[in-house]
């Protein structure tokens, strides 16, 4: 069998609309460059008719492979099948709705061919998207940023190339809550990026609703840094000092004033709630820890696959069932 060059990885999640145009443009893409390629799409337990677009695809054209999901894994997940299933020499990421342009795929080559292990997309502008979007992402990069000692680049998502021994030592890594472009700042290796304008979407709507942007937000932080732990001991250590001071206010006034005592009921019920919300929020940031101990503990699969096309399966310690 000829030696694949390049496997250029897909998640698709409901992108019926897209499927189409980014199989043209990838393919139209890869042929020109000459080399033995594979396209891999991760069908992510479409509700949509996503997975018939993708049979049809497979069945016209052998370079094109697909893992289907049993159930919707999410990105992060799919990307990593896709990198446990990729033959390439080295992997391009890219989203399906081709917000990442294919066309700069031949650079990101070019650049690992001359060398780097990681070759990765750095967004100088997004269009597209909204004002509330760009500015949540652009806090989140730079609060992880600066929250974790191992640095992850800025403004950065997961279109990127990497090299077939960077993925080799992502699998070793089995953690399950997978900010998968931590990781591989994570495990090294040489690293460059290349510029590029984010576009619009090809069709269809996101398929990051808020809530599923702050699971991957937490992944990040809390797969990278202790830090919102120590939060209890900032927190606690101020708040004694300050109740230190006000015992000492409280105490002056049953000395000198002590007809003035018996109105302190609003300062009390203030203290009081103050506290106790800060309790809380310490108690669910070590629940936030303790739910991922609990998941890594359990050791299920990330995944479970219902179907492949144009493929075989794979032994190894992720695919057992
Ligand atoms: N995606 C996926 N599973 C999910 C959510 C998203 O495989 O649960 C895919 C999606 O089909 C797309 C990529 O991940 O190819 C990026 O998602 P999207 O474009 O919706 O995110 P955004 O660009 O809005 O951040
Ligand atoms: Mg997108």
């Amino acid at each position: 069998m000829e030696k694949i060059l390049c496997s250029v990885i897909v998640p698709m999640y409901n992108e019926e609309a897209v499927i189409w145009e980014t199989y043209n443009r990838l393919t139209k893409v890869m042929d020109e460059l000459n080399e033995a390629y594979e396209i891999i799409f991760i069908n992510d337990g479409s509700k949509d008719k996503t997975k018939d677009i993708l049979n049809e695809i497979c069945n016209q054209n052998n370079k094109i492979k697909m893992i289907d999901f049993a159930r919707n894994f999410g990105h992060q997940v799919a990307i990593t099948a896709g990198m446990d299933y990729a033959a390439g020499e080295c992997m391009v990421i890219i989203d399906g709705d081709l917000q990442d342009p294919p066309e700069l795929i031949p650079e990101m080559i070019k650049k690992w061919k001359s060398g780097y292990d990681v070759v990765y997309g750095k967004r100088k502008s997004r269009q597209g998207e909204t004002l509330f979007k760009k500015f949540t992402a652009k806090a989140f990069y730079r609060i992880l940023r600066s929250m974790t000692d191992v640095s992850i680049p800025v403004d950065t998502g997961d279109f990127r190339l990497i090299d077939r021994k960077v993925c080799e030592a992502l699998k070793q890594l089995p953690e399950r809550s997978r900010y998968v472009r931590g990781l591989m700042s994570w495990v090294g290796f040489k690293q460059t990026a290349i510029e590029f304008e984010r576009s619009e979407r090809f069709a269809g709507e996101t398929k990051y609703p808020l809530k599923k942007m702050l699971k991957l937000a937490s992944d990040g932080i809390m797969s990278f840094s202790y830090k919102p732990l120590k939060l209890a001991s900032y927190l606690g250590t101020l708040l004694s000092g300050l109740s230190f001071l006000y015992l000492i206010i409280v105490l002056l006034q049953k000395i000198f004033a002590p007809e003035t005592v018996i109105s302190g009921w609003a300062s009390l019920i203030a203290v009081n709630l103050f506290f106790n919300g800060i309790v809380l929020l310490m108690l669910g940031i070590i629940g936030e820890y303790i739910g991922r101990i609990y998941d890594e503990a359990k050791g299920r699969p990330l995944y479970v696959i219902s179907e492949l096309k144009n493929m075989e399966e794979r032994e190894g310690p992720r695919f057992k069932m």
